[in-house]
């Protein structure tokens, strides 16, 4: 099992290009389906 996966929708790297980032000293992924979501708020 990977925990590679989109930490808003859950999809992982399978199904979604995902793009990793950093929130507060911890590494997570975000999928470009959601990343407007996470750049507009
Ligand atoms: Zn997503």
């Amino acid at each position: 099992m990977s925990d590679i996966k989109c930490s808003n929708c859950g999809r992982d790297d399978n199904e979604e290009k995902l793009l990793k980032f950093r929130h507060k000293g911890k590494e997570d992924y975000v999928c470009v389906h959601c990343l407007p979501y996470f750049i507009h708020g």
